[in-house]
């Protein structure tokens, strides 16, 4: 086994997030501002046999996770040729996806042959027309029907990612915890993060809120922390199948175990969400720099890590450029 990487701040990276598209079907106003965002031209997005290849490289530095996200992944086409590929590689030990879940009713049985073993599903209200208007286009049993393709598939458990604005679907917590009740679904809070979107930072909602509002619903059971649990801190009701996560981004952050670095769909390598910090590994691969040319330059960014974020959503806001949708969440 190839040992990961270790940053600076001492920090095992083996975790790598890969976007594949700027594109969705989706335009959720905390992830994209209301005048869209300009596309990408299918020239500056990586081919499939590019992010191979620096997939590639990355397992051999000793990268074990995988995740594939977006904008919004499966409406770039063949998704699944691109899974089975990285499935196939040597020394990943967990590939995963991330999706609006609008089109997994036609691709939940197919990823799951693929070699994606785990689904994280974004939805954050339970209220069709609500999630009309979050979306601004989506229809919510589309939705719904690819989270029940999703489990038909096998995929278990599936977790539901809901980010709590004020105003748009605080309201909706308790609900929304309600269905681990019953169902072994993992259904997780995200704090807003304040990037460039239709959203107000003034619709923040902390951690702290969310949990106090979700202790009204009896005994929260902290469950036993596990190192591959990510940044989410979960929680049973008691009897409950399922468990409620919390991800606290802003007021509780997570730097200090972070793993991760990102690939955005136009070949940039981020090691921080919150950064702009970007190294460009699109054009070394046009130029045809060597694999040792790539894994001295990951390295280095590796290497040059930020240790954390600053606590201060104005100051966060000033410093990100790209839409959630350009970076891939
Ligand atoms: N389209 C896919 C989806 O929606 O799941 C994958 C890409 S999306 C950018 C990844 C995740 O980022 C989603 O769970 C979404 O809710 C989250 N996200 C987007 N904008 C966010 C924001 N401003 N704050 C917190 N989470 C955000
Ligand atoms: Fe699209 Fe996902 Fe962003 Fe919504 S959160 S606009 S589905 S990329």
């Amino acid at each position: 086994m190839v040992v990961p990487p270790v940053d600076a701040h001492h920090r095992p990276i083996d975790y790598l997030r890969l976007s594949i598209t700027d594109r969705c079907n989706l335009r959720c106003v905390y992830c994209m501002p209301s005048h869209g965002v300009p596309r990408l031209d299918h020239s500056q997005i990586l081919s499939y046999e590019e992010i191979l290849r620096l997939t590639r490289i990355a397992v051999k530095m000793g990268i074990t996770k995988i995740r594939i996200t977006g904008g919004e992944p499966l409406v770039r086409r063949d998704v699944t040729y691109l899974c089975e590929n990285i499935a196939a590689l040597k020394g990943v030990s967990s590939l995963s996806l991330t999706t609006n879940g609008l089109l997994l009713g036609q691709y939940a049985a197919a990823l799951r042959r693929a070699g994606i073993r785990r689904v994280n599903i974004s939805l954050d209200t339970l209220r069709p027309s609500r999630f009309s208007s979050i979306t601004r286009v989506g229809c919510f049993h589309k939705v719904w029907a690819g989270l029940e393709a999703a489990q038909k598939a096998g995929f278990s458990p599936i977790k539901l990612n809901v980010v709590v604005m004020r105003h748009l679907n605080d309201d909706e917590v308790e609900e929304m915890a309600l269905l681990s009740l019953r169902n072994p679904f993992h259904v997780r809070f995200i704090e807003f993060m304040p990037f460039p979107s239709s959203a107000s930072r003034k619709q923040f909602v902390s951690s702290d809120e969310i949990v106090e509002r979700l202790s009204r619903l009896g005994r929260l059971v902290p469950c036993e922390s596990r190192s591959n649990n990510g940044p989410a801190r979960y929680f049973r009701l008691e009897g409950a199948l399922g468990k409620i996560g919390i991800i606290s981004p802003i007021s509780h952050h997570f730097c200090p175990s972070c793993n991760r670095l990102r690939l955005t769909a136009d070949g940039k390598l981020r090691t921080c969400l919150f950064s702009n910090a970007e190294t460009d590994l699109r054009d070394l691969l046009r130029q045809k720099a060597s694999d040792e040319e790539l894994v001295q330059v990951i390295g280095q960014a590796i290497a040059s890590k930020p240790e954390k974020h600053t606590l201060d959503p104005e100051v966060l806001h000033k410093c990100m450029g790209r839409p959630m949708v350009r970076i891939g969440g």
